[in-house]
């Protein structure tokens, strides 16, 4: 399902964020990355949806081999791959619906396709009843909520989070927590950067660890291992 092979990164600048980073994530699997800051848990997350091209190295995610992508495949592949942020990334000019629909509008689908499959994911995410308002209207876990009907309308394969969780107070983290279980529960792979110890404590999943742009640990039902 998601696949890195030798993977490295430097920036132009010449910090190298990643080296050689291998590993295989299975279909289905609900995986948390940790490390300290700076290790290069968001490089790693970027490269999987392409926001960042590695300088060697093949990267897989649900069937397409990421850097060889041309540009105007990208946005197929993102279809595919859904993205969710610590600071949301809403579009504030547009209501909660049209925050999610717009992903279906922008491959045409039908009205009716539309209208049916918002309906369904903001009732996922308890937002039915908020689908007018703007994302300055809500509270930063209604906001999160948003971001991942977003990143659901298009039922990908794939959710890759960055620090979903970063901005949120315990309870908001905890609601979060549990609509990614939810979805995990029905087949979509998650890949979660965090900093978050309670989650990862608690909800015991796989854990890899990076530090220094380099895989350290990857424990089955793994824990978070930093004080921080
Ligand atoms: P983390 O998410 O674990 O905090 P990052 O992947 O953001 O780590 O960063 C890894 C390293 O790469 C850090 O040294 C960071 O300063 C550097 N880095 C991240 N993004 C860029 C960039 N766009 N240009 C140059 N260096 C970057
Ligand atoms: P709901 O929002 O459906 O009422 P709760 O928030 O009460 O559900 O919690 C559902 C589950 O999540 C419970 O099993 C609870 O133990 C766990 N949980 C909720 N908040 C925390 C927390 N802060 N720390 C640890 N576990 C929590």
């Amino acid at each position: 399902m998601i696949e890195m092979q030798d993977v490295w990164k430097e920036y132009g600048n010449g910090v190298a964020a990643l080296s050689g980073i291998s590993v295989r994530i299975a279909q289905g699997e609900f995986c948390y990355v940790v490390g300290p800051s700076g290790a290069g848990k968001s490089t790693f997350i970027k490269l999987m949806y392409r926001e960042e091209k590695p300088t060697k190295g093949q990267i897989f995610v649900g069937g397409f081999n990421i850097e060889r992508l041309r540009e105007r495949q990208i946005p197929m592949m993102r279809r595919h791959i859904g993205v969710v942020f610590q600071d949301y990334k809403l579009l504030q000019p547009l209501t909660v619906y049209e925050n999610v629909s717009f992903a279906l509008e922008v491959i045409e689908a039908s009205r009716k396709t539309i209208q049916k499959r918002v309906a369904e994911v903001l009732e996922l995410v308890g937002l039915t009843e908020k689908a007018n308002m703007l994302p300055r209207e809500l509270s930063g876990g209604e906001q999160q909520r948003v971001g991942i009907a977003r990143a659901l309308v298009n039922k990908p394969s794939v959710i890759i989070a960055d620090e979903p969780t970063g901005n949120l107070d315990p309870d908001n983290s905890w609601t979060i927590m549990k609509l990614f279980q939810r979805v995990n529960d029905r087949g979509t792979t998650i890949v979660m950067a965090t900093h978050n110890r309670e989650l990862v404590n608690s909800v015991r999943k796989r854990v890899i660890a990076i530090e220094q742009g380099r895989i350290v640990r990857d424990q089955e039902r793994g824990e978070y291992g930093y004080e921080d």
